[in-house]
């Protein structure tokens, strides 16, 4: 397949660039790179089955040639205020690649009858009232609170995918996807693991907001970008979670990141900044992932802790 993926230079877009391409597919990669990173595709720019185009895609996009599939990947992720590339620091741009890059992006699926997956969130749920989360979960989101920017988009692109789906015979899929981790996220993102895995490899105590005591639940890149593929060569069309169902508190992660990494300068609890808006407990059901698709994660905390350090300890200069 020749396979259209935008924000192909982000942290899940890149990894699945790498994975397509040993599929044996054609990668178009598309990028702006306000989040994204250049490095993290150097490596793909004398592979002959990726091209590149820098380009913003809440804006019209053409693309040439056949497009067989698209994965709509391009938007900030990041809910850290103090962040830069952070959605916060980001609102429009976030709600147009959200809304606009999405519509776009159907676009082009419907004139070139695609496979769509969209890039959704375990962010849709809001702060869910309703543990774990299932598919069939509509969620708690204020749309005027000060995550909407993220779920709101978030959740009008999952309607205008279902929309084209229903109205127009796109053949379309919906990827939930839960806290992931691994090497290549934005070190400076302020989200828990860069954080974290930074301040261990320094030596440093590990920031922990409020007591520790919300909940997510983390899954390892690689087995996250299987999931999705799985999902993009199945039939499917309605919302997938993916994400490792083992839930632990906050503290519990970060005393799982000192141990791992040998570090002794402990834990510092600070006040949450994030509190009113930071959800409390966060675990996918991945009841449907594992029947529709023969799917779960196979990689666990501390080996999935043990494959993202290298790359940590390269851009810390501690390699
Ligand atoms: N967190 C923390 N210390 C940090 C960064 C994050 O305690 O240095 C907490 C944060 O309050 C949240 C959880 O870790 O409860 C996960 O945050 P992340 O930014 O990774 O993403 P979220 O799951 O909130 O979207």
């Amino acid at each position: 397949m020749r396979i259209l993926i935008t924000g192909a230079a982000g942290f899940l877009g890149s990894h699945l660039s790498d994975r397509l391409l040993k599929d044996g597919h054609e990668i178009v990669g598309m990028d702006n790179f306000i989040t994204g990173s250049p490095d993290n595709i150097a490596h793909l720019a004398n592979n002959e089955r990726f091209e590149f185009y820098k380009r913003d895609v809440s804006n019209y996009i053409f693309v040439p040639g056949i497009v067989d599939a698209i994965l709509h990947f391009a938007s900030p992720a990041s809910p850290n205020p103090q962040s830069k590339s952070g959605y916060f620091n980001l609102p429009i741009q976030t709600m147009k690649a959200g809304a606009l890059g999405t519509h776009n992006c159907l676009g082009v699926a419907r004139r070139e009858k695609s496979r769509f997956l969209l890039a959704s969130t375990s962010e849709i749920y809001g702060d869910p009232e309703i543990h774990p989360q299932a598919e069939t979960y509509a969620g708690n989101v204020d749309p005027v609170g000060e995550r909407a920017v993220y779920d709101e988009a978030k959740r009008f692109a999952e309607s205008m995918t279902m929309a084209y789906h229903r109205f127009h015979g796109v053949n379309t899929s919906i990827v939930r996807i839960f806290n992931t981790y691994g090497p290549r996220m934005d070190l400076d993102d302020g989200r828990a693991l860069p954080n974290l895995l930074k301040q261990a490899l320094l030596g440093q105590p590990l920031t922990v907001y409020g007591e520790g005591s919300q909940t997510r639940s983390f899954c390892f890149v690689d087995d996250l970008v299987d999931g999705i593929v799985k999902l993009l060569y199945s039939e499917e069309h309605m919302p997938v979670n993916i994400g490792n169902p083992v839930e632990m508190s906050v503290l519990e992660f970060a005393e799982a990141i000192n141990r791992i990494t040998g570090n002794k300068a402990g834990i510092n609890f600070m006040e949450n900044a994030r509190s009113a808006r930071d959800p409390q407990r966060r675990r996918p059901d991945i009841s449907r992932a594992k029947s529709l698709l023969n799917w779960e994660p196979k990689v666990d905390l501390e080996e999935g802790i043990r494959r993202t350090i290298p790359f940590f300890k390269e851009k810390l200069g501690l390699a």
